[in-house]
């Protein structure tokens, strides 16, 4: 039985008071306003209630508690506001203490990790989950300040911490955006491994991308941004620079930037933004070439997103040959735009170019990067900054993308959790109990199975040539998952869930809960036509033998679905810890608490359940020799010293104590207790003694 283990199953943390007279179980510097409500959910006498649970949450965060516990599961909350609680001092404070020791903080699952991940030499991931805006990427960044500062460091070492913690805000120029719902959005998902060796200290690093958000590229809602780095450029760009570029300083001139009328961000500033990314990038280890074929794909988006078509019905032309002028310099040859398409295939192709540029530029980049950090096959601790559950008005392909990632997600949660707390049963010889939980593996089959799984149903339509729609799509689900008790479709629905849907949507029953997707434009087309290019990244971009007929492409689907497959093995191989972000309100305004949101993120976090079964088995765990060293006193037979064997002094003290046959257990190192109360009780005693 490792520590880890039963960090991963320690229900209680010892030092948790609740308002209602539960006192501090272990000493700590813990102050009376660490100690609002209970600092572990698990600690709640009506752990089943809903009310209860955001009470708790309330409350902490009220004074500025934004981290508790569920077990070992780290729930936040974002303060929109700077606390003064990563200062190094705090960092200090965490470093080597167990979880248990301290209040809850993003830097106890980062130590928790490093020291599991070094006591046992096994990989450690930390997975980060909650919806747009709820502060995920800031605490991955903690994360990784955490360990910038805390472990060992020498010159190399600091190179590759320099990288690391550099990555950042290039990753951040290309792949986020101003969102109506975050101002510094994550438009992709993100996996990062952070490798040490075998002192300790950071040495490597991998970094795997995940569904960039492409769309934007040549489209953003009203009150939205493109992707950053087209301001940065146009901002903050050298004047020769922009004159090469044959770029204007002014965001309103490009189609591309103007659709979201919101060029200006208060709280972004563009033009020293591009200082900091042009320094990351040279730290990284761009070279001026590199940074200037960089530039000029980014700019040369802008200007494709500038080509106007005019001419005849039907045979679409270029009006205008200035954008073509910057364009031939990455070799888009003008030919390659010519073939006789109506205006709004014309364009809807020219967008689909821009996409496809953009997005592999974004893959490049991170492979870019992935070269400038050795990786080596040392230990790793993983962290997965990627979107929580979607649930829009109007759901398409990339929410049902995302949500099936957490539906797969939640997959490995229940794999890794229940099966460390069986192995822990198991190792401390006793019974094993099964917990009740819904188990959501006939969804993940429902999406991805072969041939009768919707991703399947979906790549079937894409590729057939001829008559295939999003109609006929629909209809093929009808066809062969119609039955499924997870899937509904407008026309199968009762009456009630009918007025809710629309003819064009199906409806999947997630774990967390239902949405209903839409299924216009799910068969897009991939633009297959930058090979020819000379800019020395676009031809790494774009692989010739895409053009042969001879390979059947894979459609994004089938893609995303390998991709996850293989993010769950990484995941599978190490030992997880959870960081569940909540985002207050919708207004990124400081001590807002607004109800009704956050009872939607408890929900589609799994956040009650993932309450249940902890409480399910034992609450409370503790290693005979702590547990007698605590109590001793409370017993004549162990005071002032017990001479037998540990799990003998125990019996006999938990005996004299009144403890129940049913309230606890004991295994081979350890004493487990089903119920809080059992343990609030000893602890009065220890006080009124
Ligand atoms: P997400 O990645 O989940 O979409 P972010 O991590 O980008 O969300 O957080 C959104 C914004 O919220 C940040 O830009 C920052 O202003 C604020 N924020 C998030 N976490 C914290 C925190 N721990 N302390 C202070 N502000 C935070
Ligand atoms: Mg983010």
């Amino acid at each position: 039985m490792t520590d880890k283990v039963s960090h991963l199953v320690l229900s209680v943390l010892p030092q948790v008071v609740s308002t209602d007279g539960v006192r501090a179980m272990m000493e700590s510097a813990l102050t009376a306003r660490d100690r609002v409500g209970v600092q572990d959910f698990v600690l709640l006498e009506n752990f089943t209630s809903e009310a209860a649970f955001i009470e708790n949450l309330r409350k902490r965060f009220k004074e500025n508690l934004i981290y508790t516990y569920i077990g070992s599961v780290l729930v936040s909350v974002n303060p929109y506001k700077e606390l003064e609680i990563y200062t190094k001092n705090h960092m200090e404070r965490y470093r080597g203490v167990n979880f248990y020791e301290v209040s809850p903080h993003i830097y106890a699952v980062a130590d928790n990790s490093y020291r599991s991940m070094r006591s046992e030499r096994k990989d450690q991931c930390i997975l980060i989950s909650g919806e747009s805006g709820a502060g995920k990427t800031e605490a991955s960044k903690k994360i990784l300040q955490y360990y910038a500062v805390t472990c060992p460091a020498s010159e190399q070492v600091q190179t590759v911490k320099d990288r690391l913690l550099q990555s950042n805000p290039v990753l951040e120029a290309f792949g986020n955006a101003k969102t109506l719902r975050n101002d510094n959005s994550s438009r992709f998902g993100k996996y990062m491994d952070i490798q040490f060796d075998f002192k300790g200290a950071p040495v490597g690093g991998h970094i795997i991308n995940y569904l960039l958000e492409k769309s934007r590229v040549v489209h953003q809602n009203h009150g939205e941004r493109n992707f950053h780095i087209f301001y940065q450029l146009i901002e903050g760009g050298e004047e020769d620079l922009l004159r090469r570029l044959g770029l204007e300083r002014n965001p309103q001139q490009y189609q591309y930037l103007v659709k979201g009328n919101c060029p200006k961000v208060s709280s972004i500033n563009d033009r020293s933004d591009w200082k900091v990314v042009r320094k990351a990038l040279s730290v990284i280890g761009f070279n001026e070439d590199d940074v200037e074929e960089l530039l000029n794909i980014i700019a040369s988006v802008l200007h494709l997103g500038n080509v106007q078509y005019g001419g005849e019905e039907g045979n679409a032309c270029i009006t205008s040959d200035t954008q073509i002028k910057y364009l031939a310099r990455v070799s888009l040859r003008p030919q390659a735009l010519m073939s006789p398409l109506n205006l709004e295939q014309a364009s809807s192709a020219r967008d689909a170019l821009s996409k496809a540029v953009y997005g592999r530029t974004f893959t490049w980049l991170v492979n870019k990067i992935n070269t400038s950090l050795t990786y080596k096959n040392f230990s790793v601790i993983g962290l997965l900054d990627i979107y929580g559950f979607e649930v829009f008005q109007h759901n398409s392909f990339e929410q049902f993308c995302i949500n099936y990632c957490n539906e797969k997600l939640q997959q490995l949660f229940i794999e890794l959790t229940l099966k460390s707390e069986q192995e822990e049963y198991e190792a401390e010889g006793i019974t094993w109990e099964p917990v009740q939980y819904f188990n959501n593996k006939i969804i993940c089959d429902l999406v991805e199975e072969k041939f009768k799984g919707i991703i399947s149903i979906l790549d079937e339509e894409c590729l057939r040539p001829g008559d295939a729609s999003d109609i006929t799509f629909l209809e093929k689900l009808e066809d062969i998952v119609g039955g499924h008790p997870h899937f509904v479709t407008h026309k199968l629905a009762d009456a009630k869930t009918r007025k809710v849907m629309g003819r064009d949507e199906f409806r999947l029953q997630h774990y967390a809960g239902e949405v209903n997707y839409n299924v216009n434009g799910e068969c897009a087309f991939v633009p297959t036509v930058m090979c020819m290019s000379e800019n020395k990244i676009l031809t790494q971009c774009f692989d010739r033998e895409e053009l042969s007929d001879k390979k059947r492409p894979d459609t994004v689907t089938t893609q995303f679905k390998a991709s996850l497959a293989k993010l769950m093995e990484i995941l599978m191989s190490k030992e997880p810890s959870y960081v569940r972000c909540i985002k207050p309100n919708d207004s990124k305004q400081a001590g807002r608490f607004d109800e009704v949101l956050i009872r939607h993120q408890v929900k589609y976090l799994g956040l009650m359940e993932n309450l249940r079964v902890r409480r399910a088995g034992f609450a409370y765990r503790r290693r005979y020799e702590v547990f007698l060293q605590r109590y001793k006193s409370l017993c004549p037979d162990t005071w002032p010293n017990w001479q037998g064997k540990l799990s003998e002094g125990v019996a006999v003290l938990v005996k004299h104590l009144g403890y129940k046959p049913e309230e606890y257990k004991l295994g081979r190192s350890k004493i487990f207790i089903r119920f809080p109360k059992t343990l609030f009780a000893t602890e009065d005693a220890l006080e009124t003694r």
